[in-house]
C-alpha cells in the first residue's frame, strides 16, 4: 500500500437517470433524459450514457435534446428521491471515514488516511453497487485536484489512480480548463496569452502571469505542477431542504397550486423525519410568467421568496402545510401567472430538547 494516496474523489455516474433506471426497468438501455419537458421550456439536468451517445448534455435545453434524440424517454426530475439516495451513498462512506467533503449530491472527497486508499475505493463502489443498485467512479491520488481528475478519466463505473508520478505524466499536455476553478472565461483569457496546456503555462513567465491573473497565478502554478495542499474539509449535512416544479403551462388556479404547497409539505415532512431534523423556517418561492431582462444570464422569469419563521422547529406536515398555504395567501398576484411554485424548509436543527414535532401554532 501507498502511504501517499489518501484521497478519494467518489463521483456517482449519470446519477439522477441511473437511479430512475434502476428503479423502473423498462428504462434499462434506453436513453433518458431527466429534466424539464422540451414542450415546455425546460433544461436537461442529467441524462443517460445511451442519451449521451446522441451529443445530449447536461445544461442543455430539452428541446435541443430531443432534437439530437427523438427517441429519448423525458423524465421530470425526482429531487426528494435523488436526495434520500444521496444520503444513502454518503452513508455507505461513511463506513470507511468521517471526514467526508460533499461537493454536490452525488460527489464527495474523502479522506482516508492510513488506510489502504485503493482498497477503499473498491470497497466503496462495490458497496454502493450491490447495496444500492448503482455505480460511481473514484480517483484517488495524493491531492484533491488529482483525485478528482481522475475520477473523471474512465466514467462510468472507473477507478483511477493518480501517483505523484503519474500526475509528472500527465500534467505537462493537461489542457489548463482541467485545472481546478479554470472556467470558460479564464480559459479564454490564458488561450489568449498562449497558454493551452499546464506545459505552457509552467513555461510562461511568472511575472507577465501575475500581472494578468494577480494572486490566482502562484496557484494556478502549483495545479499546475500538480501541487495541492487543501485538505478534506468536511461540513454538515444540508442546510436546507426544497422542492418546486415549473409548470409546462404558466397556473392561476389557487386550489390546486395549495394542492400542491400541501403534497410538498408531505414530502418535507418525510424528509425530515428521516433525518431526524425539524425547521424553524418555511419559505415559498414563486416564480411568475414575467420575464426581466438583464443580469449575467441576460434574463430571467421574475422570482419572489417569502418566508415566515416558526416560534418552534417543526417536522409536522400538516404544519408545514398550513404555513406554506398563509405564505402563499398573502402573495400579490398582480395579474401575473404563477410559472414555477416551490417550497423549503430551512434553519434546520437536530431532533433535541427544544424540539417538539407538532406544534400547535
Ligand atoms: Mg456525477
Amino acid at each position: 500500500m501507498r502511504t501517499d494516496l489518501w484521497v478519494i474523489h467518489l463521483d456517482m455516474d449519470a446519477f439522477f437517470a441511473s437511479v430512475e433506471q434502476r428503479d423502473n426497468p423498462r428504462l434499462r438501455g434506453k436513453p433518458v433524459i431527466v429534466g424539464g419537458s422540451p414542450s415546455s421550456r425546460g433544461v436537461v439536468s442529467t441524462c443517460s450514457y445511451e442519451a449521451r451517445r446522441f451529443g445530449v448534455r447536461s445544461a442543455m435545453p430539452s428541446r435541443e435534446a430531443l432534437r439530437l434524440c427523438p427517441q429519448a424517454v423525458f423524465i421530470r426530475p425526482n429531487h426528494a428521491k435523488y436526495a434520500a439516495v444521496g444520503r444513502q451513498v454518503r452513508a455507505i462512506m461513511r463506513r470507511f471515514t468521517d471526514v467526508i467533503q460533499p461537493l454536490s449530491i452525488d460527489e464527495a472527497f474523502l479522506d482516508v488516511s492510513g488506510q489502504d486508499a485503493v482498497k477503499v475505493a473498491r470497497e466503496l463502489k462495490e458497496a454502493i453497487r450491490s447495496e444500492l443498485q448503482l455505480t460511481g467512479s473514484a480517483g484517488v491520488s495524493y491531492c484533491k485536484f488529482m483525485a478528482k481528475l481522475a475520477s473523471d478519466m474512465q466514467k462510468p463505473d472507473g477507478l483511477t489512480v493518480i501517483t505523484w508520478e503519474r500526475a509528472q505524466e500527465l500534467l505537462p499536455t493537461l489542457p489548463v480548463r482541467k485545472l481546478w476553478g479554470v472556467g470558460p472565461a479564464s480559459e479564454q483569457a490564458l488561450n489568449a496569452l498562449g497558454i493551452y496546456t499546464c506545459g505552457d503555462l509552467l513555461a510562461y513567465d511568472p511575472d507577465t502571469l501575475r500581472k494578468h491573473f494577480g494572486k490566482r497565478a502562484d496557484e494556478l502554478r502549483m495545479l499546475a505542477q500538480g501541487i495541492d495542499p487543501r485538505p478534506v474539509v468536511p461540513h454538515r449535512e444540508a442546510k436546507s431542504i426544497g422542492e418546486e416544479n415549473t409548470f409546462p403551462v404558466d397556473q392561476t388556479d389557487r386550489e390546486y397550486l395549495n394542492q400542491l404547497l400541501e403534497r410538498y409539505a408531505d414530502n418535507l415532512s418525510a424528509e425530515l423525519k428521516r433525518q431526524g431534523m425539524a425547521a424553524r423556517t418555511v419559505t415559498v418561492k414563486i416564480k411568475w410568467n414575467v420575464f426581466v431582462e438583464g443580469g449575467p444570464r441576460g434574463g430571467d422569469f421574475l422570482q419572489i421568496t417569502r418566508s415566515q419563521t416558526l416560534p418552534m422547529p417543526t417536522n409536522d406536515a400538516r404544519t408545514i402545510g398550513r404555513v406554506a398555504r398563509e405564505i402563499f395567501a398573502r402573495v400579490e398576484w398582480e395579474g401575473r401567472k404563477v410559472r414555477l411554485l416551490g417550497l423549503s424548509v430551512h434553519n434546520l436543527v437536530k431532533k433535541g430538547e427544544l424540539f417538539q414535532a407538532h406544534l400547535p401554532i
